[in-house]
């Protein structure tokens, strides 16, 4: 690899984004975000779609669109109708392409909680009109998260209670035993379409009760066995 000093570049190259690794120093440096649609089939049915075990399908946001753990939610741009969907982020150590399923959770460094926020007026007028996510999905600090946690220590969550509360109240409650396609899963399908890097995360769904927030609201979302994910929306 060739060492470039800053004096090469005509502008500042921009920072690495990265996340702190629950009981270590040492960082998780973000590559990019996959995010998998209606994987959980109330929440496909609270969007109006067929919840049968049809291919996934993924949309991407950008790494420098993480909260770090501690920061509130801005509160975006044109949007009146921003949406909670509280999800299992899984983190990969190892990248590759056509990763066989068995294999397929070698790759995960660990786990985080995140929230894929969308501004859902967007996204419904994006989908009307068969245009692409982005403007709904993949806006600056859209993509909260925690910490990660080593599958070294937790090994792979497969069933547990994934639910968020807003201002106290639970909103969206659910099971990772409920998952149309699992994590191996995820991982061989997408390695199928994309070459995976380590620093790659997976936002692997949301269960069902999503809805508006607004500012001034307390998030409080959980993952059991993974952790807590408490923000405001500012
Ligand atoms: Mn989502």
């Amino acid at each position: 690899m060739n060492v470039i000093s800053p004096a090469n570049y005509v502008i500042a190259p921009p920072a690495v984004t990265t996340l702190p690794v629950q009981g270590s120093d040492k960082l998780f440096p973000v590559h990019r975000i996959y995010c998998i649609g209606r994987n959980y089939a109330a929440h496909a049915i609270e969007m109006g779609h067929d919840p049968d075990r049809e291919p996934p399908f993924f949309f991407l946001k950008m790494p420098d669109q993480v909260v770090q753990p501690g920061q509130d939610f801005p509160y975006p741009p044109k949007s009146t109708d921003v949406h909670h969907e509280i999800e299992l982020v899984v983190a990969l150590k190892k990248g590759g392409k056509n990763i066989p399923l068995d294999k397929a959770l070698d790759h995960v460094f660990g786990y985080g909680v995140g929230l894929d926020m969308t501004r859902r007026d967007l996204q419904g007028e994006a989908k009307k009109l068969g245009r692409p996510w982005e403007i709904g999905k993949a806006f600056e600090d859209s993509a909260p998260c925690t910490a990660l946690v080593p599958a070294e220590r937790i090994g792979h969550p497969a069933k547990g209670a994934v639910w968020l509360k807003v201002n106290d109240k639970t909103t969206q409650e659910g099971d990772l035993n409920q998952m149309i396609w699992k994590v191996p899963e995820m991982i061989s399908y997408l390695s199928d379409y994309f070459t995976l890097q380590p620093g790659d995360l997976i936002m692997s769904g949301t269960p069902a009760g999503v809805g508006p927030v607004k500012k001034g609201d307390r998030l409080h979302g959980h993952v059991d066995g993974v952790g807590d994910l408490k923000l405001s929306v500012d």
